[in-house]
This record gives structure tokens, sequence and C-alpha cells, in this order.
């Protein structure tokens, strides 16, 4: 299939570390988002463990991967395009059309979590995604959650334990377990679920860590976490409560904070997720 021609500044929607990402129309008019690599040996590796991995999954809380090409040298991942970019721009972007509403957040909260029971819960072996972060989160033009760039997500096998040998990822977001013996397991991406839905409920930036040093990193986090607990009936009695959403806000918070647990065997799996936050189950935690 024909990518379009022209990679120009004004179609960038987004840059990272490993290439740039682009909107192009395809020859048939559709919209798509094409991933272009920068060529360095490393970037190839990432990319074609991003391609290998996601080709073939279906789901509507997964960004879609259309196909892939090589153009003039360079390598391109084809996905379908997300209307309304990241997550990060529309939580505080400044650009942003409006503030989200309550109920866009729950939806987009258990888009997420649907998203990551199906990766965890349905596919053999399971895969871990080992960056969800707000932008690494695209939204369709229905404000429904889409997890996108799979360039860290590693497949992980039942009960062996599983050591990464570099910690990549983004500060954090990181589980303790992960950040100090880097320990691979579905439980690392529902911690990083936790503190992406405290974000997202209370619009603000919970984290803002700039050191590399492990020990820091567990020290914050562990900090973090306390702060969290604190902070929590403040945080909704101030912002986010609007009086019949009350109970709804709290159990969201509340399953929040079952996510950021120390112990990562006491997190609960993804699908528990989702029935908590849907309604399913009560949420039995005092805060
Ligand atoms: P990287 O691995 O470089 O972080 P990502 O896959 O996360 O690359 O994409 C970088 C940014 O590009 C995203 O944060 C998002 O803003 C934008 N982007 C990526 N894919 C799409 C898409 N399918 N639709 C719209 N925007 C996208
Ligand atoms: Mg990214
Ligand atoms: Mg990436």
């Amino acid at each position: 299939k024909a990518a379009t021609r022209d990679f120009s500044p004004e179609y960038e929607l987004g840059k990272g570390a490993f290439g740039a990402v682009y909107k192009a129309v395809l020859s048939d008019g559709s919209v798509v988002a094409v991933k272009r690599l920068f060529p360095n040996e490393q970037n190839v590796a990432d990319f074609l463990k991003e391609m290998v991995l996601i080709s073939g999954i279906k789901h509507r809380n997964l960004v879609l991967l259309k196909g892939c090409c090589v153009r003039d040298k360079k390598r391109m991942l084809v996905y379908e395009y997300a209307e309304n970019r990241n997550l990060a721009q529309a939580l505080w972007g400044e650009d942003r059309p409006f503030d989200l509403t309550w109920e866009q957040r729950l939806n987009i909260c258990v888009g997420i979590a649907r998203g990551l029971s199906y990766l965890h819960e349905e596919l053999q072996p399971k895969i871990i995604h080992r960056d969800i972060k707000p932008q690494n989160i695209l939204l369709d033009k229905d404000w429904n959650a889409k997890i996108a760039d799979f360039g860290l997500a590693r497949p992980v096998v039942e009960d062996a334990t599983q050591r990464a040998t570099h910690v990549g990822g983004t500060l954090g977001y990181f589980s303790p377990e992960y950040a100090t013996l880097g320990i691979l397991s579905d439980k690392l991406d529902v911690y990083s679920y936790g503190v992406l839905v405290l974000e997202i409920i209370s619009g603000r930036r919970c984290i803002n860590l700039r050191s590399p040093v492990e020990e820091e990193v567990y020290l914050r986090t562990w900090a973090f976490r306390l702060y969290v607990e604190n902070k929590l009936l403040d945080l909704a009695a101030k912002d986010l409560v609007t009086g019949s959403n009350r109970e709804q806000v709290l159990s969201v918070l509340r399953t929040a904070l079952l996510c950021l647990q120390e112990d990562p065997s006491k997190r609960p799996a993804m699908s528990q997720v989702v029935s908590m936050l849907t309604g399913s189950t009560q949420v039995a935690i005092d805060i």
C-alpha cells in the first residue's frame, strides 16, 4: 500500500527517541498514522519486536497495526489514526479543546483496563507493555482509549521470574520491584496503570521524577504512595466530587490504590480492575 510521499513537519504527530510519527493519507483515502524509524541498529531490533508483538492483535482498546513497509531504506509501521491524539495532550495540553468530563475520564480508565486485561489474560504468552503512561495512550474520535507504543513490550511466560536486562520505561511509572530488581511481570503494568488513573482522575501530573538513580526511584515511589494515601480524601473532596458521583470517584481511587500496592502479588489482575470500575465488584478498602 502506498503511504504518503510527504513526511513534512506539519504532518508530524509526535517524535520519540527512535523515530517520528506522521499523519498520512493512503491511496484509498483513509487516514493513518505512520511511525517512521530513524535508522540505527538498536532501533531496528526494538522496531521489529514492536511489529512482531502486535501484528495480528485486534482489540478496540489497542491501537491497530494496519501494515508495515520499507521505503527509501526507512522502516515504517502503519497504524490506525487516533483523531484526539494522546492522553497527555488531552489532560494538560495547552491546546486541549476542553477539560475531559468525569464520564470521559472513567470511560478512558475502563478502556485502558480492558486493553491491558486482554494483553495479560487473553493472550498466550501474555504480553506486558512496560511503558504505560499518558503519552502512550491514544484517543479516538469518541475519546475512547487505545493503548499504543509497544516498543518496550515483551511476552512473559507464566510462573517464571523474568528479569529485564535493561530497566527501560519511564521513571515514576515504574513499580518498586521493577525499578530495584528488574522483575518483569504483568503486575508492573498494573502499578503503572494505578499511577495513570490518579493522573486521569485528578487531571494533575502525579509524577515529576528526573533522577535515574534506582534507589532514589524506589524511595520516591514509596514516598509517592504515602503521599497518595494521605492526600486521597483531600483530593476527592476538593476537586473531583460533584455530589452524585462521589461513591464512583472514591471507588475508582480505591482501585488505583490497590494497583499501587508495594507487594506485586497483592495488586489486582486487570480483569478484576475492570469489574471494580464497572461496578460489578465492590471495592472494599478504607481510605
Ligand atoms: P515512541 O516510541 O517514539 O514514543 P509512540 O508510538 O509512542 O512513539 O508515538 C509517539 C507519539 O505520536 C504519541 O505519543 C502520539 O502523540 C503520536 N501518535 C502515535 N501513534 C499515533 C496514532 N496512531 N494516531 C495519532 N497519533 C499517534
Ligand atoms: Mg511513546
Ligand atoms: Mg516506543
